[in-house]
C-alpha cells in the first residue's frame, strides 16, 4: 500500500488526489491535508462570494473526498504542527499544494499606511477567511483604488461598486455585506501600469461590470491605440478590448451615483496621507520598445482612503525548502526526492481553477513513474501521523468534522445565501464540541 500526503485543499490538491486515486485505485491512500477545519482553499476563501457558478466545481471534489481511498484531515499547519521530513517518514510522497494565500508587496513609499490593503486580505475579509475577519476596511471616504490590472482587481472593484440586492445569492460573510452596504464610497479608480492591450482581465468579468445596478464603467476612449492594432491580440484578449472600447462610447448612467474609473498608463509612486491614506501619487507611463512601463515624468494624484493593491501572489515558504520568485523551485513540479508542488505553489499565481487539474495529472504521472504500482510501500500513512498530531494535542479535523460543520453553516443562513461562513476557528472547533 502507497501512502500520499497532500497538503493543501483547494484546486490543486484536489485535482492531485483526484490523479493518485485513478492511477493507484486501491493500491493507495491519500490524505488530503489543511490549515483550517474545512476544506477547498481558494474555492472557500478565493473565488468571489457572487460567482457561485465558479464554486460549483466543488461539487466534483466532493466526490473525490467521498472515495474510499481519500480522507481529508483538517486543522493541521504543516511546517507547525507537523515538519515536512516528518512527513516524509510517514508517507511515500508529499504533494505542496498550498497556493499562494500572500500578497505581493508593491515595495513603494506609503503602502504600509492604514487603508492601504493586499487583495488577498481584503478578498479573505468579505470570503470569511479566518486571518481577516478583523480587517475592517476604511469605507467611509468616497473614493477608493484597486491598484492592477487582472481578474482580482475586477472582484475587488465589482464587490465594492455591488448593492446590498446584487449579493442575493452569493455567500458574501454577513460582516463584509453590511459594512460594504453602509460605504460611502462611490468612485472606484481601478489602476494600471500599463494599457488597455495589456491588461489580464477576461472577457466574461470585464463584461459583468457594464452591468450593474447602480455603478457604471468609465473609460478613457484616449488611452486606446487604433482599432486596426486589435487584429494582432489573440481571441480572448481582442474581447475583452471590444468591451472596454464598448465602455469608453457610452458614457455613464447618470442614474447610476457609483462609477469605476479605468486608468491606464498610471504607475504608483507612493501613497500619502496623515496618518493614513488619503492618495496614491501616479506617474503617466508609456510603453517602451518591449512593452513594458516606463515613467513620462509626469506626476498627479488619484484621492482614495481605501487603496487595495492587487498585482499578484506569493506562495508560503516551509522551513528550507528551496523557493523563489514567489514558489518552490521544481522541475516539472518535483522539489526533491518523493517531494512535489502542484498549482499556484508549483507554477506562480496565474491561470484559472481548470489549469490546476492537467498541473495535478502531470505531477501524479510524475509519481506513478517514480513508483509503480505493485511496487512495495511500508510507510505509516495517516495512522502514524494521527498518533503524531494527538501527542503533540493539535485538534485534527475529519470528513465528517467538515460535513459538520457546514451542515451548520447552511443552517445558519440568511435569506438568499446559501449558508453564512464561520470566520472565526474557534466557533467552527465549538460546533464540533472541542
Ligand atoms: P494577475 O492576473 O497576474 O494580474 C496582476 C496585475 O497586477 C497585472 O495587471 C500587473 O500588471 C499588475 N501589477 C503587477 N505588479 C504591479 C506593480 N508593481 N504596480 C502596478 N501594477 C502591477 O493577478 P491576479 O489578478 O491576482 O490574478 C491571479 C490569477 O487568478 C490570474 O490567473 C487570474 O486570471 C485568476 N483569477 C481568475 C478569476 C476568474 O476567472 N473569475 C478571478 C480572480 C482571479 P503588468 O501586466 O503590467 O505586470
Amino acid at each position: 500500500m502507497r501512502h500520499f500526503a497532500v497538503i493543501g485543499s483547494g484546486p490543486a490538491g484536489f485535482y492531485t488526489a483526484e490523479a493518485l486515486e485513478k492511477a493507484y485505485g486501491d493500491a493507495a491512500r491519500i490524505d488530503i491535508l489543511d490549515r483550517y477545519p474545512v476544506p477547498y482553499g481558494l474555492i472557500r476563501f478565493g473565488v468571489a462570494p457572487d460567482h457561485q457558478s465558479l464554486k460549483a466545481v466543488s461539487k466534483r471534489y466532493d466526490k473525490v473526498a467521498e472515495s474510499a481511498g481519500v480522507d481529508f484531515i483538517g486543522n493541521v499547519t504543516v511546517g507547525r504542527d507537523v515538519s515536512i521530513d516528518e512527513l516524509l517518514e510517514l508517507y511515500d510522497a508529499v504533494i505542496l499544494a498550498i497556493g499562494a494565500p500572500h500578497d505581493r508587496k508593491l515595495g513603494i513609499p506609503g503602502e504600509d499606511l492604514p487603508g492601504v490593503v493586499g487583495s488577498a486580505e481584503f478578498v479573505g475579509w468579505y470570503n470569511g477567511h479566518p486571518d481577516f475577519a478583523d480587517l475592517d476596511p476604511p469605507l467611509s471616504g468616497t473614493c477608493a483604488a484597486v491598484i492592477g490590472n487582472g481578474n482580482v482587481a475586477l472582484d475587488c472593484a465589482r464587490i465594492l461598486s455591488k448593492t446590498r440586492s446584487e449579493f442575493e445569492g452569493s455567500d458574501i460573510v454577513g460582516h463584509a455585506l453590511d459594512a460594504l452596504d453602509a460605504s460611502a464610497i462611490r468612485t472606484v479608480t481601478i489602476l494600471g501600469r500599463r494599457g488597455p492591450h495589456q491588461i489580464a482581465m477576461t472577457p466574461k468579468e470585464l463584461g459583468e461590470l457594464g452591468h450593474l445596478e447602480a455603478a457604471s464603467p468609465v473609460v478613457d476612449v484616449a488611452d486606446f491605440p487604433p482599432s486596426e492594432a486589435d487584429e494582432a491580440l489573440e481571441p480572448g484578449q481582442r474581447k475583452s478590448i471590444k468591451i472596454l472600447r464598448e465602455f469608453a462610447a457610452t458614457p455613464p448612467d447618470s442614474a447610476k451615483p457609483k462609477c469605476m474609473v479605468f486608468d491606464f498608463f498610471a504607475k504608483p509612486l507612493r501613497i500619502e496621507g496623515d496618518g493614513k491614506a488619503e492618495k496614491i501619487v501616479v506617474e503617466r507611463t508609456e510603453l517602451d520598445d518591449k512593452g513594458a512601463a516606463r515613467g513620462t515624468g509626469e506626476t498627479y494624484e488619484v484621492p482614495a482612503s481605501l487603496i487595495i493593491s492587487a498585482i499578484g501572489y506569493s506562495t508560503q515558504p516551509i522551513g528550507d525548502l528551496p523557493f523563489e520568485g514567489g514558489k518552490f523551485i521544481n522541475e516539472g513540479g518535483r522539489i526533491a526526492e518523493r517531494l512535489y508542488a502542484v498549482g499556484w505553489a508549483r507554477r506562480g499565481p496565474t491561470g484559472t481553477i481548470g489549469t490546476n487539474r492537467p498541473d495535478g495529472y502531470e505531477v501524479a504521472d510524475l509519481i506513478a513513474s517514480a513508483m509503480p504500482l505493485g511496487s512495495a510501500g511500508d510507510r505509516a500513512g495517516a495512522g502514524g501521523l494521527k498518533r503524531l498530531l494527538e501527542d503533540r494535542g493539535v485538534m485534527a479535523t475529519d470528513y465528517d468534522d467538515w460535513r459538520k460543520i457546514e451542515e451548520t453553516e447552511v443552517a445558519n443562513a440568511r435569506p438568499g445565501s446559501p449558508r453564512e461562513k464561520f470566520v472565526r476557528i474557534e466557533h467552527w472547533l465549538d460546533t464540533l464540541g472541542r
